[in-house]
């Protein structure tokens, strides 16, 4: 039944849109979710638009609602990141405007409370318990890397590819690399909506038997927010961000969608995002990418760009 699963995944692209819970003042009314059906279909709702209500419907491969807890949506993810260990290499992205729920679908709102721990946790808790259950077979080794990429550079936020043997590893070291990732920055919460952070897990396993061996990788990608900065408005550093993010977004765009059609020039080249995840992005790799919208009537502008943004990578 997995086994199926994974062999469904390999070189799809598959796209997940998480919608964020309005929080406990806002009305329902105020949503511009109008509703989430079946088969991955979500209607966005534009009230009141010269008096007449305006509708929009997007399709992806699944919709989690506002009440989709942080265990639900790693149930969908496992069997992608469960691939890793048989020598798949896999990407996960967090895509969406700042605020939109990206770090909290891949880290969880708190490191110290495993409930709500996001994928990045959780997907390594479950690859050291899958290695654990196998290792009468197969040996394998783990380690980890954490880089940022900030203005089309990249800035490693661990010294070197650390090795990890349980998960207390992996937390201890994402702490000393979120720590590094404030240093210089002025506000952590800014830089870190202005740059993308990628966490990779490196897999090698040895066959005890046979003396085979494997390679797969993870990658867990928290992007840069995918809001429109006002060119009127920004300057300076801030338009300079601003470029490189959108400049970088775009590629990722340009680079999923030219894999899902099956085209035979990806362009790669086009972004130091692009580049870093050359090798695992297309051929036998997995892509999967969350989608966040915020629900609010302010936010609608960035809901239909980000859906936009998604349908076309879909
Ligand atoms: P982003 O990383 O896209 O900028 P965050 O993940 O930081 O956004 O989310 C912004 C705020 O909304 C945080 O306070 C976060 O805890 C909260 N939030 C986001 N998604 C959810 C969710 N699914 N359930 C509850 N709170 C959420
Ligand atoms: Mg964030």
């Amino acid at each position: 039944q997995l086994y199926n699963q994974v062999q469904d995944l390999k070189g799809a692209i598959r796209v997940y849109c998480r919608v964020k819970p309005l929080s406990h003042e806002q009305t329902d009314e105020q949503s511009t979710v109008d509703y989430i059906g079946e088969n991955g279909n979500i209607m966005i709702v534009n009230r009141h638009k010269q008096g007449k209500d305006a509708r929009k419907m997007f399709t992806f491969n699944k919709v989690f609602g506002g009440n989709t807890t942080q265990e639900q949506i790693y149930v969908d993810t496992q069997p992608l990141i469960r691939s890793v260990l048989d020598g798949y290499n896999v990407c996960i992205f967090a895509y969406g405007q700042t605020g939109s729920g990206k770090t909290y679908t891949m880290s969880g709102p708190d490191i110290t409370t495993k409930e709500t721990w996001g994928v990045n946790y959780r997907a390594l808790r479950d690859l050291f318990q899958l290695t654990e259950t196998r290792k009468d077979f197969i040996k394998y080794e783990v380690g980890v890397q954490m880089i940022e990429i900030y203005n089309e550079q990249v800035r490693d936020l661990l010294v070197v590819d650390v090795s990890v043997k349980c998960t207390q590893d992996v937390l201890d070291l994402m702490k000393i690399g979120q720590r590094n990732r404030a240093v210089g920055a002025t506000a952590l919460n800014e830089r870190s909506s202005r740059s993308h952070s990628v966490l990779t897990v490196h897999i090698r396993g040895k066959e005890l038997v046979s003396g085979s061996t494997l390679k797969g990788c993870l990658h867990l990608v928290d992007l840069a927010g995918s809001e429109r900065v006002d060119k009127s408005e920004a300057t300076g550093d801030r338009l300079k961000e601003a470029q490189h993010i959108n400049k970088s977004l775009s590629a990722l765009g340009d680079v999923i969608s030219a894999l899902a059609q099956k085209s035979t020039h990806i362009p790669y080249r086009n972004s130091k995002l692009t580049q870093v995840l050359q090798d695992s992005l297309g051929g036998h790799a997995k892509t999967l990418m969350f989608v966040h919208i915020n629900p609010e009537s302010n936010a609608l502008g960035e809901t239909i760009s980000t859906l936009k943004f998604a349908e076309r990578v879909a």
